[in-house]
C-alpha cells in the first residue's frame, strides 16, 4: 500500500499533510485566541449550577490571570503547579500561566504530601494553584498557594478565594508580553514511559499547536456539522495529557463549547447530557461500561443529542464495545491512542456506514509516522504483523525533564519515540493493539509506575524486597499487586503493606492486593524480571 514503505519500514498517515502554522508563532495561549471567534458564544459550562464563561469572557480572564502571575513574581520560564479538581477556571489558570509566558506542571488533586513534595523539588515550582483545604499545606512546603474555586465566583463574598478574584482583577496592559518560540517548554506532565520511576514530560508550545491541528481539528475538519456547535462534556480529569489535550486546549481552539463535571457520577452524567445538549462524549473504558449499565438501568431511551463517544487511555473489550453499541445504537463510536509523550497524538478512528471499526485504535493522524518492531529481532515488520510501536512527528515531547539518560531510552537517535505498545496495522492502515510491553499498569485509565510504588514500599522498615505488577481487572481494566519479601521473623500483614502504602500515595495508587513471598525474580544484574512475575501472579492468584 502507498502507505507503507517496505524498503525503509515506515508507516506514513493516510491523511493528506496538514500545514502547521511555523515559527514565529506565540505561544499556544495566542494560539488558541487566533483561531476562535471573540464573542457571546459558550466556551465552558459548569455542569452542577449551569454558570458559564464565554469565548470573549474566556480571553479577557486569561489575560488578566496572566497579569496577575507576573505580579506574582512569576517570570518567563518558571513553573506553576496546578493541583486542581476540574473546574470552568482550571482552563482559565492554565492558559493564564502560558500566557504569562510560565511553565505549567499539573498533578492529581488527590495527590499526598510527599508525591506533592517530590514534583515540587523536581520541577522546581514557583507558584502552585490549588483547593482551599491544600493552601496551608504548600505554605509549610515554601511554595506560595492561591486556592480556586470550584465554581464560578464573579460577586462571591466568600473571603477564601479573595487572592484568586485579585488575580482576576488585573488589569492586563500592566506587564509586557514575553517572546515565546515553538521550542519553547510549556508543560511538565509527569509519566513513567516504558520503564522506572515517573519523570517529567516536557511538552513545548510545538507539541500543543500540533496536538491542536493534528488531533481536535483535523478530525473536527473530518465531519460535515460546524465544531462551533459541538458540546462536549469534560469528565475525564484536565491534570492527564488526555483531559487537558481536549478540554484545555484543543477543544477551545475549535469554538467548542465543554461542559466541565467536577468528579464522575454515571447519573449525573446522563443527567447533564439532556440538561446541556452534549453531542461529544470523551471517556475512558470504566466510564464506558458506567454508562452502557446506567442507560440499560433506565430502560435505553433519551441521550437523543449525543453524536459520539469516544474511548482511549486503555484497553477496551470487545463485549463492553458490542454492548454500548447495542445500548445506544444511534451514537458513534470511535477509539483514539496516544501518549503523554506523544501530547496525546497518535490514532483515531474513523467509522464508514458500510464499515464500523470500532475494535481499531484508527488511523495514525495525519504528519505522524510509524514503525513495527519485531520484539525479538529489532528488525521493522509490514501490515499484519505485531511487534513495538514507534512514533515519530511534531508532537512527541522534547524528551525528560533534566534526564537524558531515560530521554535516550525513549527516544532513539532517528526521532522514533518507543511506545511499549505491541500493535499491528491491518490492510486497510487501522491499528489494532494486541499488548503492552512496558512495566506501567493502567488503572480506569490512570497510569501507574510500579517504581514510584516499589520506591514506597521498601522504606518500611519490615519490607526486605518488593516488586508491584499489573492484575487484570473487570472493573478497572488492571489493579497493582504488589509481591513483598518481609525480613525473617516479622509479622507484618498483608493489609499493614496495603495501609503503609496507601498513606503515602494518592488513592488511585494504592495497592489493591498483597502476596507475601520468599523472593522476587530477578536478573543477574539485580533486575526485576518482570515478565517472571507476571506468571508467578497468574499462578498465585
Ligand atoms: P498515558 O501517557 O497515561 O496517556 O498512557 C499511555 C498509554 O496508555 C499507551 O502507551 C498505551 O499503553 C495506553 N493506551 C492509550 N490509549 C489506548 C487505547 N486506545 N487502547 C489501549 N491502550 C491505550
Amino acid at each position: 500500500p502507498h502507505w507503507y514503505s517496505p524498503v525503509t519500514g515506515i508507516y506514513c498517515s493516510k491523511h493528506p499533510p496538514v500545514d502547521l502554522p511555523s515559527d514565529p508563532v506565540d505561544d499556544v495561549a495566542s494560539y488558541l485566541f487566533s483561531r476562535t471567534a471573540d464573542d457571546g458564544s459558550t466556551a465552558l459550562v459548569d455542569s452542577l449550577s449551569g454558570s458559564s464563561v464565554s469565548y470573549s469572557e474566556l480571553r479577557s480572564l486569561v489575560q488578566c490571570m496572566a497579569s496577575g502571575i507576573r505580579s506574582m513574581g512569576v517570570s518567563q520560564g518558571d513553573v506553576v503547579l496546578l493541583q486542581l479538581p476540574n473546574s470552568v477556571y482550571y482552563p482559565v489558570v492554565f492558559l493564564g500561566v502560558l500566557f504569562a509566558g510560565g511553565v505549567v506542571t499539573t498533578m492529581n488533586p488527590l495527590s499526598s504530601v510527599s508525591e506533592i513534595k517530590r514534583q515540587i523539588s523536581d520541577c522546581n515550582v514557583r507558584l502552585a494553584f490549588t483547593s482551599s483545604d491544600n493552601c496551608e499545606m504548600f505554605k509549610a512546603l515554601d511554595v506560595s498557594a492561591t486556592a480556586v474555586p470550584e465554581d464560578v465566583c464573579y460577586g462571591s463574598r466568600d473571603c477564601e478565594f479573595v487572592d484568586f478574584r485579585m488575580l482576576l482583577s488585573r488589569k492586563f496592559e500592566s506587564f509586557q508580553r514575553p517572546i515565546v518560540k515553538q521550542q519553547d517548554m510549556a508543560a511538565i506532565v509527569y509519566s513513567s514511559g516504558t520503564t522506572g520511576v515517573s519523570k517529567g514530560v516536557v511538552l513545548t508550545h510545538g507539541n500543543f499547536i500540533a496536538m491542536c491541528e493534528l488531533f481536535v481539528r483535523f478530525e473536527a475538519s473530518q465531519y460535515e456539522y460546524p465544531s462551533s456547535e459541538n458540546v462536549y462534556l469534560a469528565v475525564l480529569p484536565m491534570f492527564h495529557i488526555y483531559g487537558m489535550s481536549l478540554f484545555v486546549l484543543g477543544l477551545l481552539s475549535l469554538g467548542s463549547t465543554v461542559v466541565v463535571m467536577r468528579r464522575f457520577d454515571p447519573n449525573e452524567v446522563v443527567k447533564a447530557i439532556d440538561r446541556y445538549g452534549v453531542t461529544h462524549f470523551p471517556v475512558v473504558p470504566p466510564i464506558l461500561t458506567a454508562l452502557t449499565r446506567t442507560v440499560k438501568c433506565s430502560g435505553g431511551s433519551g441521550l437523543m443529542s449525543l453524536k459520539q463517544v469516544s474511548c482511549g487511555a486503555a484497553a477496551l473489550s470487545r463485549k463492553t464495545i458490542d454492548d454500548f453499541v447495542r445500548t445506544l445504537p444511534h451514537v458513534d463510536f470511535i477509539q483514539g491512542y496516544g501518549l503523554t509523550e506523544s501530547t496525546a497524538v497518535g490514532t483515531r478512528g474513523f467509522n464508514t456506514e458500510k464499515c464500523p471499526r470500532y475494535s481499531s485504535i484508527g488511523l495514525l493522524a495525519p504528519n505522524m509516522q510509524a514503525k513495527v518492531l519485531d520484539c525479538k529481532t529489532g528488525s521493522f515488520l509490514p501490515p499484519g504483523s505485531g511487534g513495538e510501536l514507534l512514533l515519530r512527528g511534531p508532537a512527541i515531547m522534547k524528551g525528560y525533564l533534566n534526564n537524558v539518560d531515560a530521554t535516550r531510552l525513549m527516544i532513539d537517535e532517528d526521532g522514533w519515540l518507543h511506545t511499549g505498545d505491541i500493535v499491528h496495522f491491518d490492510q486497510d492502515g487501522f491499528l489494532h493493539i494486541l499488548d503492552r510491553v512496558k512495566e506501567i499498569i493502567k488503572y480506569k485509565g490512570f497510569q501507574i509506575a510500579p517504581a514510584d510504588l516499589e520506591a514506597v514500599l521498601i522504606t518500611h522498615p519490615e519490607i526486605v524486597d518488593v516488586a508491584v505488577t499489573g492484575a487484570l481487572d473487570e472493573e478497572s481494566g488492571e489493579i497493582p499487586v504488589a509481591f513483598v519479601v518481609k525480613r525473617i521473623g516479622s509479622d507484618l500483614s498483608e493489609e499493614a503493606v496495603v495501609d503503609y502504602l496507601a498513606a503515602q500515595v494518592a488513592p488511585y495508587k494504592k495497592v489493591r492486593k498483597v502476596v507475601l513471598t520468599n523472593s522476587i525474580p530477578k536478573s543477574a544484574a539485580g533486575k526485576i524480571l518482570r515478565r517472571e512475575l507476571k506468571k508467578l501472579l497468574t499462578s498465585r492468584l
